[in-house]
């Protein structure tokens, strides 16, 4: 029985019918026992209103909610509003991120650059009200000038006041090994919990990955392709891979899991259960 806490992530959906089938998704991951459910946010507030309403509405459920909150194209006005809400419900977390500007947004405020500034915003206005989690890339996040430069940022953060991190999701455990060496030759402390993809759907990956630059090994690529046919074959082969990621992440002592679900309970169940949670 492994007993490392774990985490899972749900995208606001936008409509009602989308959130009740959430609310099952919820229900069932709920009963895993997790820390907590962390929510996204649309960069620039696209899902200002819906990720809020998220976040209550689980946090009211009982397992703690956490909102993401990303500060690129948003005001300090607005994100001071949401900060203070949070805080007024009961919410002691935050994910927080600069965010990934959508394309078809013009007309941005420019009064934050950078996630570390968004940590300062939070510590010199909410002090130690929140426990903030920030992003960490052991692949290298894609606009960083090189891994050394991406190091130096991540650790701005951690010197704000980041207490944790998770990871971007990756197929490949040396890259999280290496990652959390050169931290903690740099003296970063912090947990960093490594962020795990189920995989169910080759395009989808595929799609994900290139936006987020999380790389999906040749030999996987290759693998997923044989099946394209055959979704419960990918599934099971995905199943198989994830699910030795996370025992190879054991043994390097990764200090939990966060699930990025997709809304969907059942691959990361699957995962789960191969493990023994
Ligand atoms: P930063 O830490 O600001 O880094 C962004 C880039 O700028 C990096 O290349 C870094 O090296 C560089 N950089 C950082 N600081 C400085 C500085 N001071 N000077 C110069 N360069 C600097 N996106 C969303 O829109 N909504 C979400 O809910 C969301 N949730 C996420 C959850 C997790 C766990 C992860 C890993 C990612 C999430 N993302 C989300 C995606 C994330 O917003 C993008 O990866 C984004 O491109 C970078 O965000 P960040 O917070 O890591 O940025």
């Amino acid at each position: 029985m492994t007993t490392l806490p774990i985490s899972f992530e749900f995208f606001p959906p936008k409509t009602a019918e989308g959130v009740d089938k959430l609310m099952e998704q919820h229900a069932i991951l709920a009963a895993c026992q997790p820390e907590f459910f962390s929510i996204t946010y649309g960069a620039g507030g696209t899902t200002r209103d819906l990720t809020q309403k998220l976040v209550l509405d689980i946090n009211a459920k009982g397992i703690p909610a956490v909102p993401h909150l990303s500060c690129i194209g948003d005001t300090h006005e607005s994100l001071q509003a949401l900060l203070t809400t949070y805080k007024n419900a009961g919410i002691d977390k935050i994910v927080t991120l600069r965010g990934d500007l959508p394309k078809d947004i013009d007309d941005v405020a420019n009064e934050f650059h950078y996630a570390n500034e968004l940590v300062t915003f939070i510590r010199q206005h909410h002090g130690d009200t929140f426990t903030l989690v920030v992003a960490a890339y052991p692949e290298v996040h894609p606009e960083a000038k090189n891994a050394q430069q991406d190091l130096i940022n991540f650790k701005r953060k951690v010197e704000a006041g980041a207490s944790a991190a998770i990871t971007q999701y990756f197929y490949n455990a040396d890259a999280y090994e290496d990652f959390v060496n050169r931290c903690r030759q740099q003296g970063i402390t912090i947990p960093i919990y490594p962020g795990i993809m189920p995989i169910t759907n080759h395009e989808r990956l595929a799609r994900f990955s290139r936006m987020c630059g999380a790389e999906i090994p040749r030999w996987i690529e290759k693998r997923l392709l044989d099946y394209q046919n055959e979704p419960a074959s990918l599934q099971a082969f995905g199943l198989e891979v994830v699910t030795k990621l996370c025992q190879k992440l054991i043994t390097l002592e990764a200090p939990g899991f966060h699930f990025y679900s997709l809304n969907q309970a059942t691959p990361t169940l699957n995962i789960l259960q191969n493990l023994r949670f």
